[in-house]
């Protein structure tokens, strides 16, 4: 069976590193758990790396967490669905939320004092938030309907859109946030401006000073930042290992037989001809992994491509005579780590070595 090994003491170092990174820029992280489903050892290692709060978007993760007596406070970073509001405000304690409409249904239920808002503003990435430009009528509202519990307000970049952090991105919060004060005479304390395709900001010193949150995940846990195509400087990035299983190997064209229509995914399969080929089939597909984002640790193997359950390896190259029933090892991508965490099919494994 295919498995993903697990190593909580490389993600230890990498939320270190990262956290004292930030805190010399006098920015909060928040520990983002959500591409591990909320993986307890994980969380773990980030609140033993100085790491106060966890990030999650989803109840049931936060759930997991807390049975697993993960005794953190816990950020939602994504509304549930209207029906669950109550079991989101008894699970977590700072919700990040972009629709009046949603924020009124939070602050109609929400009977204690110590829960925080921060409302979200879109500068320029085309996911959550109110338009930057249109954002001041929205978070007076928003300070009508959650008074002090509006505790900040926040951005996200490089996930819809793509689009880079710059510093005139996040001067666009605190700008934001002067205005308010100066309407409202009320201080935001927060401003979560960043997420990992942010850090490159923090690195070059270039933060600008009112920003003081920032939500990490995918820099602590995979040690890579895709929005900006790079491995994150001072971090490791073999946390995660996956492990298929060869249960078909054999010599074939490179070239399918026949009249080629669409593949099981509705695509339109390219090849070329490279004469006959070894191909190894191990046991993983669609349904358990990106195939475009595994990263074959044998040198020489090229992952060709995969079905929902097939997943094609090209082992012309590869000086080692792999047999049917060993194992081969990836790394993955944000993407394919993302499938392998929530694929049940794939049994995880935690190595504690480093
Ligand atoms: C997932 C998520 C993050 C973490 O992003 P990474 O790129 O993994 O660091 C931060 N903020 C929000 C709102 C998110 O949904």
């Amino acid at each position: 069976m295919a498995y993903v090994e697990i190593y909580p003491n490389r993600v230890y170092q990498n939320a270190v590193f990262l956290n004292k990174l930030c805190a010399e820029a006098k920015i909060e992280v928040i520990g983002v758990t959500k591409v591990t489903c909320g993986d307890p050892n994980i969380a773990e290692k980030m609140l033993k790396a100085g790491i106060k709060i966890i990030g999650e978007s989803r109840l049931e993760n936060i759930k997991r967490l807390k049975k697993e007596g993960i005794g953190a406070k816990f950020m939602l970073l994504r509304p549930p669905e209207q029906a669950r509001i109550r079991e989101a405000l008894e699970l977590a304690h700072y919700f990040l939320i972009s629709d009046l409409k949603v924020l009124e249904n939070f602050i109609d239920i929400d009977n204690t004092t110590e829960k925080g808002y921060i409302y979200m503003v879109d500068t320029g990435d085309l996911r959550e938030g109110v338009w930057y430009a249109e954002a001041l009528p929205e978070l007076l509202k928003a300070y009508e309907i959650a008074g002090r519990k509006l505790l900040g307000i926040g951005t996200n970049l490089g996930c819809y859109g793509g689009v880079k952090a710059t510093p005139e991105k996040f001067a666009l919060l605190e700008e934001l946030s002067e205005k308010f004060r100066k309407s409202t005479g009320f201080e935001l304390q927060i401003l979560s401006a960043g997420n990992t395709a942010s850090l490159p900001l923090v690195e070059r010193g270039i933060v600008p000073p009112g920003i003081n949150q920032f939500r990490l995940g995918e820099s602590i846990i995979c040690g890579t930042d895709v929005t900006n195509n790079r491995n994150v400087p001072g971090t490791r990035q073999d946390n995660f290992i996956l492990y298929g299983q060869i249960i078909e190997l054999k010599r074939k064209p490179s070239i399918p037989e026949g009249e080629i229509g669409l593949d099981a995914f509705g695509r339109k399969p390219r090849f070329e001809d490279r004469g006959t080929r070894l191909r190894a089939i191990l046991d993983l597909g669609e349904q358990d992994i990106l195939p475009s984002g595994l990263i074959p640790m044998v040198d020489g193997a090229e992952v060709l491509h995969a079905s929902s359950d097939h997943l094609i390896v090209d082992l012309t190259e590869v000086p080692k005579a792999f047999k049917v029933g060993e194992y081969m090892p990836f790394r993955m991508s944000y993407g394919a780590l993302l499938r392998a965490m929530t694929s049940t099919y794939i049994r995880k494994e935690y190595v504690y070595a480093l």
